[in-house]
């Protein structure tokens, strides 16, 4: 059994933060992470083409000035190697690995109500005990394998995107499969079909996809962007998303056509989510966001030559940005070259595996290889895993059965002295992760230093306050078309999960805001005990 101040659950972007936080406020930290190394998503999803779509120059810590002053970014939109080296690199820079429990999963996590203490298991039957627990787990960290019948029966190799093997696959001369259609597939499509000998995609959903027009970044621009690093920074903090795109005050229904097209040309043009946003209605108004969703359309007809193909690839029926839009290179276009074919699995699903590949109910098809780009079981999946038990026995998979929740998306009510970072609740999956990551954890490390200062032995979000959180973080969605989708945002993604949209879309400038006064009303919301 090991005894420590903290402990921290994963050892990515957020966990890495948090150990070196706690460390720096004096804390003994114990961290475990599953994985055999830092980086969390970056360490995991090694699949061709794998890049962020935030801005690599935004989508990186800002806590220290020296670290943003001296990493240099390649591109854009950096590929997963060179995220997962800068996070490498974070790792050494603080030494933080020494902190860390590499290869062991948490599987239960117990409050024990006498000794205000909380117990940790492990898969290696380490155990170990800490005042205090971060869940630094992530919102996309359990990868969804569909259980289709026969799956175990294909004698060929199968890979997850989310799992992908250190070494590298070579698709070279083999037929490949490739399903699901979210931002991984539409990233591994055309690498891989630049080396198979045939690549099937089966999609079940078309997906909004806009170019990243990614480009090397050139010395001028990063000392650009280093010269007003701390503006650009703050910028982002107080922004809606936490990232750096071109604002647009005119609503598309003020606007004339020859307007709208131009606002959508300009952000096309420079690529990235910008597009979503080209006018300031598109997240409320449904017209306002048809427009947008038929200008990417129409660039779908205009990149994809055969029409039926084109037509199949539209995504229809739902808003754009209801579902996680994606950022691509030559996605649409990989569609044009003659060893690329595409299956549409609403009129003709997946029935079965056999040995040799997957049989439709149209066709059977042989493959050397099938890629499963199906995504998570997204913000409440990793956590439900754990065998989580709070204040007299309540446990986490009870109290979120009708989904999940936590006092401003970071203090679950009933888990006394357990914080999630990024939880159901705040702005998360919808933002600037590496913003909203920094942010947590810097009010999560402030609260446990705020509490051992004031002598509080327990801090715990009071049943109430969670209530009232989660009614404002659905009143909000409420007002928007986002929560209209079937995506994983909602849980539509897996079978039999329950539906709800547990994300803050205040914005996270407001979202801060409303944190930091909780924590300057002495932590309102919080029941706060003395030994
Ligand atoms: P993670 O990076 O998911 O780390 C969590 C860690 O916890 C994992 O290493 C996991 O192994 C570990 N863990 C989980 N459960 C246990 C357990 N029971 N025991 C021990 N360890 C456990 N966000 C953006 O803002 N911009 C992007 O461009 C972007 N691109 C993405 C691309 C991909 C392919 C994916 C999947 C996600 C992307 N995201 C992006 C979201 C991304 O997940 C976050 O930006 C960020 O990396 C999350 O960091 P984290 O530390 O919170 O979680
Ligand atoms: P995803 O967006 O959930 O996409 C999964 C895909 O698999 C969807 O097309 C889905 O179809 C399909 N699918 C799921 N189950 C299926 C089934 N049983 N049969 C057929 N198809 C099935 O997952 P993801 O692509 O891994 O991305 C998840 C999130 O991670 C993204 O939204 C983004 O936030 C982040 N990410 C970012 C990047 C980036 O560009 N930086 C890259 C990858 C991931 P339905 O739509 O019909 O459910």
């Amino acid at each position: 059994m090991r005894d420590a101040d903290v402990v921290v659950v994963g050892a990515g972007f957020a966990g890495l933060y948090a150990i070196h936080k706690l460390r720096q406020q004096g804390f003994r930290v114990a961290a475990i992470e599953a994985g055999g190394d830092v980086g969390g998503t970056w360490y995991w999803n090694r699949y061709p083409g794998c890049r962020c779509d935030v801005e690599s120059v935004d989508y990186s810590y800002s806590f220290d000035p020296e670290l943003e002053q001296e990493w240099n970014w390649s591109e854009r939109y950096a590929p997963q190697p060179e995220i997962l080296a800068y996070l490498n690199h974070v790792a050494d820079r603080y030494d933080l690995r020494r902190e860390i429990l590499f290869n062991t999963r948490v599987i239960s996590v117990h409050f024990d109500d006498e000794a205000a203490r909380w117990r940790v298991g492990t898969d290696t039957g380490e155990e170990i005990v800490a005042q205090w627990c971060v869940m630094a787990t992530g919102c996309l960290s359990t990868p969804n394998t569909p259980g289709y019948p026969g799956i175990d029966r294909f004698a060929g190799a199968t890979y997850h995107t989310a799992q992908w093997p250190h070494e590298g696959v070579d698709f070279t001369g083999q037929r490949v499969a490739v399903i699901g259609t979210g931002s991984s597939g539409i990233q591994a499509v055309p690498i891989i079909a630049e080396q198979a000998a045939d690549l099937v995609v089966f999609q079940r959903t078309p997906n909004y996809s806009v170019p990243a027009q990614n480009q090397p970044l050139s010395d001028d621009y990063l000392a650009e962007v280093k010269a007003r690093y701390r503006e650009r920074r703050q910028q982002n903090r107080e922004s809606f998303l936490g990232m750096h795109l071109v604002p647009n005050d005119k609503a598309a229904a003020a606007c004339t056509e020859e307007e709208r097209v131009s606002a959508m040309e300009a952000r096309w043009a420079v690529g990235g989510l910008g597009v979503v946003g080209s006018f300031p209605d598109t997240m409320f108004d449904r017209k306002a966001n048809d427009v947008v969703a038929e200008f990417v359309r129409s660039k779908i007809r205009a990149t994809v030559g055969n029409p039926k193909v084109a037509e199949a690839l539209s995504p229809k029926g739902y808003a754009i940005g209801s579902k996680r839009v994606c950022v691509d290179t030559e996605y649409y276009a990989t569609f044009n070259r003659n060893n690329v074919r595409l299956v549409d699995l609403r009129a003709t699903p997946i029935e079965e595996f056999t040995e040799t590949g997957i049989r439709t109910a149209g066709e059977t098809f042989a493959f050397d290889t099938i890629v499963f780009a199906t995504g998570f079981d997204a913000i409440s999946g990793t956590l439900l895993r754990m065998d989580i038990r709070g204040r007299a026995g309540r446990t986490l998979r009870d109290e979120w059965a009708s989904g999940p929740k936590a006092y401003l998306g970071v203090a679950p009510a009933g888990f006394p002295n357990l914080f999630i970072v990024t939880g159901p609740g705040s702005p998360s999956v919808l933002s600037n992760m590496a913003v909203s990551i920094e942010q947590h954890v810097e009010w999560i490390t402030d609260c446990i230093s705020f509490a051992r200062h004031e002598g509080y032995s327990l801090v715990e979000a009071t049943d109430d306050a969670q209530e009232q959180w989660m009614m404002q973080v659905a009143a909000v969605a409420g007002v928007t078309v986002w929560p209209s989708g079937d995506s994983w945002y909602t849980g539509a993604n897996i079978d039999g999960k329950v539906r709800s949209f547990p994300i803050f879309l205040g914005g996270v400038g407001m979202y801060r805001q409303l944190c930091a006064d909780v924590a300057a009303k002495g932590y309102e919301g919080f029941t706060l005990n003395r030994p």
